[in-house]
């Protein structure tokens, strides 16, 4: 087949550009970036029919469909591609979905300092240069215990950046119970090789015992590490040291004892139904050295690795080239401030930080809202059975790894399309909504579904049955 026969049948770029659906995108965006994707739709074109020459019928509908096309495709462009998405998934702490979301408080205060300038590092008592730490490090002194307390981009950053100030070419000792990996790439034994510390593990995988950190104990050895297990759990015969026992071992040979504790917990969750899990001012109390946490798992605030404890290991991990490197930015640190704010005050925090308070919700409030989103959804009968049913939502993000909260969701069963269908199309709507299909039905767990989302899920369900 003569391609050549084709190819004369590519509309010329120039008269791409007439066209009246092309024109009207002159009014949102520039004539340079059209023209970009009208020739590179015209070269597809081209590529089209040299690779299937002889699909005639396939080659007309392309040279049809190449306004829409270039149309599509810069609106694609002019389309933001980050946004706000309902999670209905139940998982609080979903690393998918942004992990914990900022109370509307503090993200306004961010707001109100981001668009303009600050006092981010200017001291304005004394009129000359400060800290971006300052905004922050006493109230978290205040509320853990600690004597100095940085912050960096996220803790697997603050773990490299500690190893990285305190242990380079010299060994640290953990446990291998503790070697773990978090969230795919942040392995321990990896963090410690680029940090140029030298790995020494004692115990096995089930039972460590403090005379197995005694016995490596050398000259070379530069700290002493404990590391949170977060996502994982060793069940049955098993025994480990804790950070009591291993912080008296650290000060009787006067070796730092590092703890990465993983999720920041500074609420004794225990009082609000959950497993306890230790906090940090329980290890600051016991007598760690440092300590490192998230920003964005249980402590609910942004992404951030945060360090505290001794101020002379502190200060010496401030002026480490890495932590220039690593420095959290103006918008982290005014969420931040406030996060730690409202800790001050363990009601408030409960009251104030959005994870909190999905942790902290009544089951009767849940099953309330579960049963006023299905009476809601109930007016489309007609193409959707919805039910109000108990489920379990958990913690996600790595932490309380076994740990299920009793809760209330809608299901939805969709008579007029099949459910993987349906969760598809929801996942495509202009707010997305995101939930779990079990059996052939769509769940949206209440407890993680905001303030005022309801009327979002309601009309972007209604919205598929236009
Ligand atoms: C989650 C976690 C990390 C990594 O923290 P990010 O803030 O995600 O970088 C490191 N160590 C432990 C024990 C964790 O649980």
């Amino acid at each position: 087949m003569d391609a050549n026969k084709y190819y004369r049948n590519i509309p010329k770029v120039d008269s791409i550009m007439e066209n009246e659906k092309l024109k009207e995108l002159l009014d949102i965006t520039s004539r340079e970036l059209v023209l970009d994707y009208a020739r590179n739709a015209t070269e597809e074109l081209r590529m089209f029919i040299n690779d299937n020459p002889n699909n005639e019928e396939e080659i007309n509908a392309e040279i049809k469909n190449i306004i829409n096309k270039i149309s599509l495709q810069v609106h694609k462009l002019l389309t933001y591609n980050m946004k706000k998405v309902v999670n209905g998934t139940g998982t609080i702490l979903h690393t998918n979905l942004g992990r914990a979301p900022i109370s509307k408080e503090a993200a306004e205060r961010a707001k109100n300092i981001v668009t303009g300038y600050s006092n981010l590092e200017f001291d304005l008592e004394l009129g000359k240069r400060g800290s971006r730490y300052s905004h922050f490090e006493k109230i978290i002194s205040r509320i853990t215990g600690a004597e100095a307390a940085i912050a960096v981009n996220n803790n697997a950053a603050a773990v490299l950046l500690i190893l990285s100030s305190l242990a380079k070419d010299k060994e640290i000792i953990v446990s291998r119970g503790e070697l773990v990996e978090i969230g795919g790439s942040f392995r321990i034994p990896d963090v410690m090789k680029q940090s140029g510390g030298i790995l020494v593990e004692v115990g096995t995988t089930n039972k460590t015992h403090l005379h197995d950190y005694e016995e490596k104990i050398t000259s070379q050895t530069a700290a002493l590490l404990k590391v949170h297990t977060s996502n994982y759990k060793i069940v049955g015969f098993t025994e480990g040291v804790s950070i009591e026992e291993l912080s008296d071992l650290g000060k009787k040979y006067n070796i730092p004892v590092i703890e990465d504790i993983g999720s920041g917990v500074l609420a004794d969750l225990s009082n609000y139904g959950l497993t306890y899990e230790p906090t940090v001012q329980n290890s600051i109390n016991a007598g760690v050295d440092i300590i490192c946490f998230s920003g964005d798992k249980l402590l609910g605030g942004p992404q951030a690795g945060i360090i505290a404890g001794k101020k002379q290991y502190i200060d010496k991990i401030k002026k480490h080239p890495l932590n220039r490197a690593l420095r959290i930015d103006k918008f982290t640190a005014a969420v931040l401030e406030s996060v730690f704010h409202d800790y001050i005050d363990e009601e408030k925090a409960i009251k104030n930080i959005p994870v909190l308070k999905m942790i902290n919700m009544n089951i009767e409030d849940i099953k309330i809202s579960a049963e006023k989103l299905s009476e809601k959804l109930k007016d489309m009968s007609e193409f959707l059975d919805i039910c109000t049913e108990e489920c379990l939502s958990q913690i996600g993000g790595g932490a309380l790894p076994l740990e299920r909260m009793k809760s209330y969701a809608v299901s939805i069963k969709p008579k007029t399309m099949s459910c993987a269908r349906f969760e598809r199309e929801l996942r495509y709507s202009e707010t997305p909504i995101i939930g779990r299909v079990v059996n052939d039905t769509f769940y949206i767990d209440l407890r993680t579904v905001l303030e005022g989302e309801d009327q979002i899920i309601y009309d972007e369900i209604k919205n598929l049955f236009k």
